[in-house]
This record gives C-alpha cells, structure tokens and sequence, in this order.
C-alpha cells in the first residue's frame, strides 16, 4: 500500500555540524518567541564549544575506569532476577547530540528553576524553610542529581547537594525524614528516589543508614497509618527503592515491607486484569465536583498514576516470581494503547484517561513517569518492545512539549495541537492555560517534575545483562549517543556510542575494554525493522557480518573483546503509515513520528521571573488529508537528511524531513482553537494535489500528526 523512498545515507558519527548542510525544501516561517530567539546566539556559542570538548575529551576518557562506588548490584535471593539489570548511576555519559540536548536543560529552567521559582528556592521545606514542603522539592532534586553528574557539572551538583545534605542531616529520631509540617508517604518515595541515585554517584556513606532507619519506622507505622490517596496508587515506586536497599544489605524486613506496601496500594494489575475505562473519564464519573478530595475512581485513571504504574508487574515479579506479573507492563501498555493510545506513543489524560482524539492532550508529568516505568520494565522483563515505546517517548512527546531553550514547557500537549491559547479548552479537569508554554502552566507539578526525562533516558541507554558477575554483558537498550565505563569480572570496560539516530540510521559502538575479556553484547532489534516496505538490519564486528535475529528481540555478539572493536549496526529507518482515530493515519520512520508545522506566531502572555509564559496562534492553514492510499508513484513519500544542528529538534533547521502527497480538506475545522476530530478516513479530498513538508513531531509547537487520508 506504501511506496516510500527512504534513502539511506552514510551516517557522519563524529561530524556534527553547526549548520545543517541542506534541506531540499525551504523552512517553513516561523518567529520564536523572542526570549528563545536571543538566547539562540549564546546557545549556540556554548554548543559548539562543548561539542569541541566532547570530541576531544573521548580520547582521554576512553580507558577511564568506572568510579568506584558504581559496580552494579545484582539481584538478592530470594528476589527473582530481572532479565537485565540497570547500570549505577554515573556509568554512562552523553555524547553527540544527546550531550547537546541535555546541555540545553542544564542551561534552560532546571539549571536555573531555584533562582525563579520560590517552590523549590531557599524558603523550601526541603532546606528547612517554610516554602513548600511537599513533591516539589524531591521532584526537582529527583532529576537534578542525573543531570547534574552525567555532565559533570558542578554547579548544579551543588544545588542537589543542598537538598540531600538537608534530608541527611534532619532525619526524625524515630527515623521520619523530610519536612516535619506534613507526614505523607507520598513525597519521601519521591526522596527516596533520589536518595538511590545520589548513594550511585557518591556512596556517601549516610544513605544506606538514613533509608534503613526510615523503611523501619515506615514499617511499624503503616499498619496504623497506612497508604492513602498518592501514596496509595504509587506504591510501587516506593518497592523500587525498598529492594534497592535490600539488594545491598540483605535485611529480610524490607521483604516484608513491600509486601504491606503492595497490600495497601492500589491492585493495579487487578484494575487491568479487567480494564473498565474504555472512554473518556468525565468528570461526573469520578464525582470530581463533590468536594472531599480525589476518590479512588479519580485516582485510578489519573494519567501520571497510570504512568508510573506501568512499572507495577513488572516491579511486584522481582518479589512475586510471577511470569503473569512480568507480562503486566506490556498488558497495560496494551489496553491503554487500545482505548486512550495516541499516535505520540503517549495515552491521552488531561488529566484523566480521555480516549483517542489526537486533540486530547496528555500532561508531561505522565510523560517523563511513563518513560521511568519503562525503562525500569525493560531492566526487569528484557521486553524489546518496552525499549521501543521508550524511545518514541523520548524521541517525540518528550521534546515536544518544551521551547527550543528548554526555559519553558507545556502541561498538556496534543499530537493535533493547532493553537495554544486561553480559547483552547478541550481537557474535562484541567485549567484553560494547561497548553501554553510557560513557567508552570496550569498546575506546578510538571515544572518540578520534568527534569528526570532526559537524564534517566541517558541512564538506561546500555544495561547489564546476566544474572551474576560471572555471566556478566552488555546490553544496548535504547540508542542515543553516549559513553558507557563499568567493569565486567574485574575489567574496565568502555564502549563509545556514534550516532546521529533517531536521525540517522547507522549506529557504530567502539569497544574498548582495558584487557583483552570475553562477554556478551547485545542489541535491541526494534519491531518496526520488520517493515514490509522493504530495508533490512544490518550487524557487523569489524566489518564481517554477524547473524541478525527477528525483530521485537536482541542480537547478543559473543566473542572475545579487544580495544578498538568495532559493532555497526545499521537499522532501516523507512517511512510507515501507521492508523490511528477514525482511521487517519500518521508518518512514522524509526521512532520518530512526523508532523505537519503549522506556522507559529507566539505572543507574551506574562512575564515569569526568568522565563515567560507564551500562547501560540497558528498562522498558516492546517487541514490537510494525506494522500497515501494511491499506488502510484506520486504517492511516495521523499526523505531529506542532515546532520542534526545545535538544537537536535530544531524546527528551523530539523535533522529529518518527510515529504508527503495531500489535498487540502476545507471541511476539517477547528473551533475555539481546538482541530475537530480528523473527520472518519477516507475522505473525498477534491483539492489540488499537493506535497507537505512533515517535520520531527517535537520540532513542530503547532502541528498536525494524525491525517485523514485521501479517498484513492
Ligand atoms: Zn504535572
């Protein structure tokens, strides 16, 4: 049905350029809002600065041994092992583009949100002030900690290092931790997240002893003051942590503690057992107007809850040996992806499940949890298609819904998102503001908890596989471009990550270990190589082809490893069609997802300290059917490549280009700012034909992703 014509080009690892070569169209016009604008200069001043240091500093860093304190810790009996386990932090380090992109976070809001924002600044409980002193403060520090480390950056290791100094220095004496003005779970399984990383990092010698005195007050208060309301439907975050400190010290009460937090919280494989939210959740069906606090019914389809409970089958099988609740990830996955799933990769929840409408939104809290679940599932289950649905998340909902500068994002983003406004209000709880770019539209928690998207997709790119030292291997995960140092049986192990996907379509691994050691590497095969429209993988060590196993699973090298080994795989990036709501149909290529850019003029709405808040009105025309379905050859959809720019999702300059065959469809209309529901494909489309330039979804603020398609 698709005839495509996805040229494969010769991938320039080490050739980052400032300046895309070329792109055989001309950009489409867009004014970003004005305080991107005169940060562009400086920004690129830094890239090309720190993209000269990345490339000259690998060298030198390529035997450096892993720090210390960050030897992986393996699964303790009688916990069942997960297939793979995730690297300490601090193991890898971005390269390449990704380098760029977190750089642009260290620069935008996380690396300044304490000096704008009082929330989190020197007033906070968390510091002992009287400021806020519940989830913003373990939220920020929560992405803080890996940002800060994977660049190295010592400024913003201090800002993390003030609040973990706090949290260790005021622990309760009947062990409580945090502010003293709440006792809530909630936010110290927040804490206690970060609390995980940090010991990662440093091994300061007061963590393990801080959260064993708190998981035993915890344990002998829960009976008479158990989990309720948060707390209650994120259990399962907390038992990460529970059997990361029992993985070290081997105290059999913390089996039992997560065993009562399993008992008090939510039964969410029960709830997915038999799934009951077909729809969208209205606000009358969760009794959201009755005053007295979110019931359980709210609760159940709150759009972060079910985000971090992706997690739960997977966690609870360490404890369960369960292979039914192993598969419980992949079965949510399933039924959200079913009823509520979105051509983004995300589920709609604005901000509860809302169904398929691609005008629904979905709020970046869910966003940067459902990829922590994820890459925690894919640690445990080795499922490659976890690995999958993690990067088009990241590749697409993730950037999506922040400005170039990362100094402002979204609370709610849509895949059909023409306009970002005050008129726009198609969400059933959130506020009207809840689309706009801003310091903290709608509601804070995002604004606090944003920053763990990127850095803990930087963490989980390599994993170990085996279930003991002995049997130790590698395990790319997901594909970006980065660094990785560990040792395997007492060997320091490096292995330099090249490549410019999701871009572009080679990946080259350089491995170098410090002696001459045998081990497995294994590659995740994306199910989307299995592509009918023709391209296959390809896998070699040092040139000489190697077996490539089906899609959906992992190609494992097994040999003797030497330094200077090189692994390219080269996988297929051709452009799909895949069906979304009423049948239209959005333009996938590897994990990216394509969307039409609707013009953008971006009007001030406020100033935020150091940011500002922003609507988006769209300015160019939007409503197009794609004309895919024809088979002729003026159907085919035409790929352009660059190399990608200083800002990897740039819109003026994006890496990637699709152009597609469409009509005009006049009849398609928004109203009050918000795109109808594409209208039931196929449509009669009588406009002349025409070919739309589709950019990276998270290059496009305004954007057309799901299209009617044309009547052939
Ligand atoms: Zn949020």
């Amino acid at each position: 049905m698709l005839r495509a014509d996805g040229k494969r080009q010769k991938a320039k690892a080490r050739s980052y350029k400032l300046r895309p070569k070329s792109s055989t169209m001309e950009c489409l016009k867009s004014e970003g809002p004005p305080m991107i604008r005169s940060s562009r200069r400086r920004f690129l001043q830094q890239s090309a600065l720190a993209t000269v240091a990345t490339l000259a500093a690998r060298p030198a860093r390529a035997f450096a041994d892993a720090p210390a304190s960050a030897l992986p810790v393996h699964a303790r009996a009688p916990l069942t092992a997960g297939t793979f386990t995730l690297l300490p932090l601090g193991s890898i380090a971005p390269a390449g583009w990704l380098h760029r992109q977190l750089e642009i976070q260290a620069n935008g809001l996380s690396g300044h949100l304490d000096e704008t924002w009082a929330d989190v600044g020197p007033n906070s409980g968390w510091l002992g002030g009287t400021g806020e002193s519940w989830e913003r403060g373990p939220y920020f520090v929560d992405g803080l900690i890996p940002l800060a480390w994977q660049l190295d950056n010592a400024r913003l290791k201090a800002k993390a290092q003030r609040f973990l100094e706090w949290t260790l220095t005021h622990q309760q004496a009947n062990g409580m931790i945090g502010p003293a003005s709440n006792d809530d779970w909630w936010p110290r399984i927040v804490i206690l997240k970060a609390l995980t990383q940090y010991h990662e990092v440093s091994a300061d010698p007061r963590v393990l002893p801080l959260m064993d005195k708190y998981f035993r007050h915890q344990f002998a208060a829960l009976p008479g003051r158990p989990l309720r309301d948060w707390g209650k439907f994120r259990w399962q975050d907390e038992a990460l942590s529970v059997l990361w400190l029992y993985n070290r010290t081997g105290d059999a009460y913390l089996l039992d503690l997560a065993r009562l937090l399993h008992q008090q919280g939510h039964d969410w494989l029960a709830e997915y057992a038999n799934f009951q939210f077909k729809q969208q959740i209205t606000a009358e069906f969760i009794k959201l107007n009755e005053g007295g606090g979110l019931k359980d019914l709210a609760l159940a389809t709150h759009g972060v809850n079910n985000g971090q409970a992706l997690k739960t089958g997977a966690v609870w099988s360490l404890v369960s040996g369960s292979p039914a609740d192993r598969d419980g990830t992949a079965h949510m996955l399933a039924e959200l992806d079913r009823w509520h799933g979105l051509p983004n990769g995300m589920f709609s929840c604005d901000e509860h499940l809302s169904g398929r409408n691609p005008s629904q939104g979905s709020e970046l809290c869910t966003v940067v949890e459902s990829m922590f679940s994820l890459e925690q599932a894919l640690a445990i289950t080795g499922n490659a298609a976890l690995g999958d649905r993690l990067e088009k998340l990241a590749f697409n909902a993730l950037p999506g819904t922040f400005t170039d500068d990362m100094w402002a994002h979204q609370y709610n983003q849509e895949p059909n998102q023409v306009e970002c406004s005050l008129h726009h209000k198609p969400w059933v709880s959130d506020g009207p503001e809840s689309n706009l770019y801003g310091l903290e539209p709608n509601f804070g928690c995002c604004t606090a908890n944003f920053h763990q998207g990127w850095p803990k997709f930087t963490a989980s790119l390599f994993m170990l596989s085996g279930s003991s030292h002995a049997d130790a291997g590698l395990v790319a995960a997901a594909y970006a471009p980065c660094d990785v140092r560990t040792r395997i049986r007492g060997t320091a192990v490096h292995v330099a990550e090249d490549t410019s996907y999701p871009f572009r379509a080679t990946v080259r691994f350089t491995v170098n270990p410090a002696s001459p050691i045998a081990f497995p590497l294994s590659l995740r095969i994306p199910a989307w190589t299995d592509t009918a429209a023709g391209g296959s993988v390809s896998l070699k060590v040092n040139g000489r082809p190697e077996p490539v196993p089906a899609s959906g699973s992992f190609a494992r090298i097994e040999r003797t490893w030497k330094a200077g080994d090189v692994v390219e795989l080269i996988l297929p990036l051709v452009p799909r069609i895949t069906r979304w709501f009423n049948d239209s149909a959005a333009v996938e290529r590897g994990p990216l997802v394509f969307s039409y850019g609707i013009g953008e003029d971006w009007l001030k709405l406020r100033d935020r300290g150091m940011t500002a808040d922003w609507q988006v009105f769209p300015r160019t025309q939007w409503n197009y059917a794609v004309d895919v379905d024809r088979p002729s050859a003026d159907t085919a959809i035409k790929v352009t490549e660059s190399e990608p720019g200083a800002i990897p999702f740039s819109r003026e300059n994006p890496p990637v280009t699709v152009a597609v065959p469409a009509r005009k469809l006049p009849a398609w209309l928004a109203e009050d700012g918000v795109a109808a529901a594409p209208p039931q494909s196929p449509v009669i489309a009588a406009e002349p034909a025409e070919t739309i330039r589709l950019i990276p979804y998270a290059a496009a603020k305004l954007r057309i992703t799901a299209f009617p398609v044309a009547k052939s």
